[in-house]
């Protein structure tokens, strides 16, 4: 399950401060074994409910950064989502690093006060995953 934030402000999304993340011991499953693992502070995954399959699978992972795309007759449409992923398998690609996910959309017509809205969705969005490389910056 994937917790968003919506763009608002400039501050960074929350529980993502851009200082140097504190490591904690959280409870976590492992093949069905309760355990501790280290987690970074920007950290929000529920890795009991992960139940990795062996301790290298426990994945990192941030609250996500939504961009969504108004639409006429209907709800906004997620277009990406980004966010701090990091893994426990030992090797380089372990480091927090910023995911971004775009979904599968070939075309979207918009309305003017849809553009407008839009655009700032997308200004928002990129302030966002701005904030978020800030994040794994200070990780480094
Ligand atoms: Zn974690």
């Amino acid at each position: 399950m994937t917790t968003t934030v919506q763009p608002t402000a400039d501050a960074a999304p929350a529980g993502l401060a851009q200082t140097a993340p504190t490591l904690r011991l959280r409870p976590a499953l492992v093949n069905g074994q309760r355990i501790h693992v280290e987690c970074a502070s920007w950290c929000t995954e529920d890795h009991i409910a992960e139940n990795a399959r062996h301790l290298e699978d426990v994945c990192h992972s941030s609250v996500a950064v939504d961009l969504m795309s108004p639409r006429d007759n209907g709800p906004a449409k997620l277009l990406a989502y980004a966010r701090v992923i990091s893994g426990d398998s030992g090797s380089m690609e372990d480091r927090p690093q910023v995911t971004v996910d775009f979904d599968d959309i070939h075309g979207m017509y918009l309305q003017v006060q849809d553009v407008e809205e839009l655009a700032d969705n997308l200004i928002a969005f990129a302030q966002r995953i701005r904030s978020l490389g800030r994040v794994i910056a200070v990780t480094a």
